[in-house]
């Protein structure tokens, strides 16, 4: 049995705020390990939106009256909560999106379209999400921009050689992600964003998986962007953030236009626009949503990130060791710096059976590519199983998962 007791976290306490997980899965306890496709929600923020919609509903910014003025503080003070969350120097830097997706797709179309020209490089790696090749693509086509990968070792690090040989005068961006959501990989970013900033190119950092795993300090970073979804961090769907530093902010042109987003509309001189972050905020936002990510990051605050990481440090450890011993089985990712990411294959059982088999005993991995494609094909794999860990989960949900993983490889061998 792994010892977990010098670790402070209360974790039974900290099932408590998670409704969800009293549900049963086919007559068995849920045992919730795809974490980094969306982690579950404490009460406190379910409670939000029951708050927000018998309370203060109103459409922000332009009320005068007192629904419209709470309604205006709660979203409002929500960016005070985000920019302490991440150490950002100013609220006015964080921009409200539907996720890390959009926040990306933003940078790509507002930035992107402003600076970049053909020819021009975008630095990407092989470890990205979709969301942070797929904008890329469709901006390269359309401006004539080259796309470069910065490769991956057999471990799925990043090779720091290449990507400083791939730097170069053309280099007009490095987009990155902090941690690998496929194999769990830290990457080093402070050091990356240096090396990006020492040939006079911006770093974009997508932070879907780091968020909720790590303190992130994008001042320390010094990350020009910085990206991550609510959903992923013990927060809702459908509201995500945009970290980007003042001055690029307000270089930047807007990228959808609407209400909220203008200073001034006329038919007879050039519309103006409303200062950051509300320039790329057009239309309601996603209020009651934004309202509860602000509550679920205090959650984190409450728990203390420091706590959260190395408790889900030491479940990665014990569920590692737990699959070692599986014949055939193949860990995906053995970067030494990893976050709560277990990714594998099993010889002779396919990813898909494996997660349907699992999902029979109550535990919910996730199987398939992991919207990471062309770092799967690299490894030669399309598939793999990936089991990844939040705050609420326990040492005791690990063996249940690795016993699990036993008896089905076992019937589909
Ligand atoms: N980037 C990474 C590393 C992710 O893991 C994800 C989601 O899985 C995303 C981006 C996209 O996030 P969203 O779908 O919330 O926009």
């Amino acid at each position: 049995m792994a010892d977990f007791s010098d670790l402070l976290l209360d974790v039974a306490r900290v099932r408590r705020d998670f409704p969800i997980l009293d549900r049963e899965v086919h007559g068995k306890p849920l045992v919730y390990l795809d974490n980094a496709a969306t982690s579950q929600t404490p009460r406190q923020v379910i409670e939000v939106f029951d708050a927000y919609y018998r309370g203060y509903n109103a459409n922000i910014h332009r009320g005068l009256h007192t629904l419209a003025d709470e309604a205006t503080a709660a979203f409002e003070g929500t960016r005070e909560t985000v920019r302490a969350f991440i150490n950002a120097g100013e609220a006015r830097e964080i921009v409200f999106t539907r996720g890390t997706t959009e926040a990306i797709n933003l940078v790509a179309n507002s930035w992107g379209r402003a600076n970049l020209g053909p020819g021009d490089e975008v630095l990407i790696s092989r470890l990205e999400h979709h969301s942070n090749i797929v904008p890329w693509q469709l901006l390269a086509s359309e401006l004539g921009i080259v796309i470069k990968v910065i490769p991956v070792d057999e471990r799925g690090v990043l090779d720091q050689a290449a990507y400083r040989d791939l730097i170069g005068e053309r280099t007009k961006l490095v987009a990155v992600n902090h941690v690998s959501n496929a194999f769990g990989t830290i990457n080093p970013v402070a050091e990356m964003a240096r090396v990006a900033h020492e040939h006079g190119a911006r770093i974009l950092i997508d932070g879907a998986q780091a968020a909720p795993h790590q303190r992130v300090d994008v001042r320390d970073i010094d990350a020009d962007f910085y990206a991550f979804s609510g959903h992923k961090v013990y927060g809702p769907t459908g509201v995500g953030v945009l970290y980007g530093k003042a001055e690029l902010l307000e270089a930047m042109p807007p990228w959808q236009g609407g209400g909220e987003m203008i200073k001034t509309v006329s038919f007879e001189t050039p519309t103006t626009f409303a200062a950051i972050p509300h320039k790329f905020e057009a239309g309601t936002p996603a209020i009651a949503e934004v309202i509860a990510l602000g509550r679920a990051l205090q959650w984190v605050g409450e728990i203390g990130m420091e706590l959260i990481s190395a408790w889900e440090a030491r479940l990665l450890q014990h569920a590692s060791e737990g699959v070692e011993t599986i014949d055939g089985l193949r860990i995906l990712g053995t970067a030494p710096d990893k976050a709560g990411v277990l990714s594998f294959v099993v010889d002779g059982a396919h990813s898909q059976d494996i997660g349907l088999l699992i999902d029979q005993l109550g535990v919910a991995i996730r199987t398939g590519h992991h919207c990471a494609q062309p770092l799967l094909s690299s490894f030669g794999v399309d598939a793999t199983c990936r089991a990844s860990f939040a705050a609420y989960n326990t040492p005791e949900e690990v063996d249940i998962f690795v016993e699990g993983l036993e008896r089905v490889v076992g019937m589909l061998r």
